[in-house]
């Protein structure tokens, strides 16, 4: 049974990362444990049809308590799979602007 350095829980967009990095290390032993599997969905290699794997197993499928607002509950979607919701999300990127941070140091 071979050690590990690193065990990392959750093979999505920072689990991956992080596995990345750490195993560019040839001496560092790591393992990515995930819940989902490593097989895609054709649907996968299409942002625009992300709406249609909230109802595969590439989603957790949990929804939310009852909102008070509505009373009704809510999908709360997340990725299951190799690269967790970045295999099911949209590929939107937006690049923050620097005057939306400049007020964090202020608010600790
Ligand atoms: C439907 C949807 C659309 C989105 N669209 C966009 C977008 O267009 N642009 C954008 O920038 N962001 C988008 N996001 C947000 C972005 O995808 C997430 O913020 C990001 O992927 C979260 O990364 P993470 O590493 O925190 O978690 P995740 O990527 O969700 O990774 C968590 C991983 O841990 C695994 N896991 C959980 N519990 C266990 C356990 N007990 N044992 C083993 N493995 C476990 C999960 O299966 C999953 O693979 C979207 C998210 C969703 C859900």
């Amino acid at each position: 049974m071979p050690g590990f350095d690193f065990v990392i829980v959750g093979a999505g967009t920072a689990g991956c990362v992080l596995a990345a990095r750490l195993s560019q290390d040839v001496n560092t032993q790591v393992l990515l444990i995930e819940a989902g599997g490593s097989k895609m969905l054709p649907a996968q290699a299409s942002p625009p049809a992300w709406p249609t794997l909230l109802q595969t197993p590439a989603n957790w499928g949990d929804v939310t308590v009852e909102q008070s607002a509505t009373g009704t509950s809510v999908r709360l979607p997340r990725g299951r799979g190799l690269g967790g919701s970045s295999a099911i999300n949209g590929m939107v990127f937006a690049r923050g602007h620097r005057l939306g941070y400049d007020r964090w140091p202020g608010q600790g």
